[in-house]
């Protein structure tokens, strides 16, 4: 199955796309996680995406659309894919249609996560994730075990002024894919209010995948 994950920052979509990846058997391509890995590593893309992200804006298309492009080429996306965070543009998701139409292949839906955005500032601000194993913490919602609560980390994206920075980015320029897709049939709306499990069971649903 090739699916795209949609929705604004702190919707969840990390969380449901571990769920997925797991259920499909697909690699998870997390243009986010990407781009952080290349900031980590100080490559020249890093260096190039690091104000972006700091800032919570958007790195920009000529930057993020190779990656995409060169990493669904790979033999282990040959049966399928979740990408995560991307397209976040329509350029973006034009590039994306020509690539996977020149690889003779084409997305089975794009599920659009919807939640208000005064949860959003909420959700977001008390994130933390763990660096060993990628999991994602709240401190509210989801407390961490205390034995790993030193290790956690707080991206340095998810201030309160960052998060409104992309809040603002995701409805100016992420939300006009949602038409794009929808005019295509391939759209699916989730309302990601509530218990993670429950979401994705609804989201299974919406695939016509058994839970
Ligand atoms: P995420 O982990 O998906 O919230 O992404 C974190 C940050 O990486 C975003 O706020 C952007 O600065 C950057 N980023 C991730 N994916 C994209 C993309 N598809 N286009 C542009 N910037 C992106």
């Amino acid at each position: 199955m090739r699916l795209i994950l949609v929705g604004p920052p702190g919707a969840g979509k990390g969380t449901q796309a571990a769920a997925l990846v797991q259920r499909l058997n697909v690699p998870h391509l997390s243009t986010g996680d990407m781009l952080r890995a290349a900031v980590a590593q100080g490559t020249e893309l890093g260096k190039k995406a690091d104000e972006f992200m700091k800032a919570g804006g958007l790195v920009t298309d000529d930057l993020v659309i190779p990656i995409v492009v060169e990493r669904i080429r790979e033999s282990d996306c040959a049966a399928g894919f979740l990408l995560d965070g991307f397209p976040r543009t329509r350029p973006q998701a034009e590039a994306l249609d020509r690539a996977m139409q020149a690889a003779g292949v084409s997305l089975d839906a794009v599920v659009v996560i919807e939640v208000p955005d005064e949860l959003i500032v909420e959700r977001i601000t008390g994130r933390r994730m763990d660096p060993e194993t990628g999991a994602i913490y709240h401190l509210k919602f989801n407390p961490p075990p205390e034995e790993i609560a030193g290790r956690l980390q707080h991206r340095q994206d998810d201030t309160e002024e960052a998060c409104r920075a992309r809040l603002q980015k995701y409805h100016s320029e992420t939300a006009p894919i949602i038409p794009y897709y929808d005019q295509q049939g391939l759209l699916r709306r989730i309302d990601g209010v509530g218990d993670p499990q429950r979401i994705a069971e609804n989201l299974f649903a919406a695939l016509g995948l058994d839970a």
